[in-house]
């Protein structure tokens, strides 16, 4: 886990804090107490064993069934965040996406979990099957006379 100079600096801060014995807001630094929780870097794997946590404890049906129908969800609120950019003037907010899109991908983590599927391995075939259907990048001619 890399820290960046930010949180390095909070992290200083915060054990200045923790021996004065100051009272500190930790959930925007990386002292002692949180400093397991913050990750500057992420794989697919880690992403994917990081969602299992809250997870909780259902059978593989009741996973399926839960986080198939979380995943709309989420897919909807990105879609209605989005609208409201598009649509009723709300000013893009990257954190508000970032959130969002977060929760959909936390569904597809564990959806993909739950059939004993990698991340890493769903990423790669899905661009490998985009560089065979668009080998030169999207195509619309391609798109419309696609077979498969
Ligand atoms: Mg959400």
């Amino acid at each position: 886990m890399m820290l960046s100079k930010a949180q390095q600096h909070d992290l200083k801060e915060c054990e200045t804090m923790m021996e004065t014995g100051e009272e500190k807001d930790c959930s925007l630094c990386s002292c002692n107490g949180c400093l397991a929780d913050v990750i500057t870097e992420m794989s697919f794997e880690k992403y994917q064993l990081e969602a299992e946590r809250t997870a909780g404890s259902l059978d593989d049906r009741n996973r399926f069934l839960n986080f198939s129908m979380g995943l709309a969800g989420e897919a909807g609120e990105v879609v209605d965040y989005l609208k409201k950019v598009l649509w009723h003037g709300h000013e893009m907010d990257q954190d508000k996406l970032k959130k969002e899109l977060g929760d959909v991908l936390w569904y597809v983590a564990t959806i993909a979990t739950t059939a004993d599927l990698d991340l890493s391995e769903i990423a790669i075939a899905n661009i490998e099957k985009l560089k065979k259907r668009y080998p030169e990048g999207f195509d619309e001619e391609k798109s419309i006379k696609r077979t498969e």
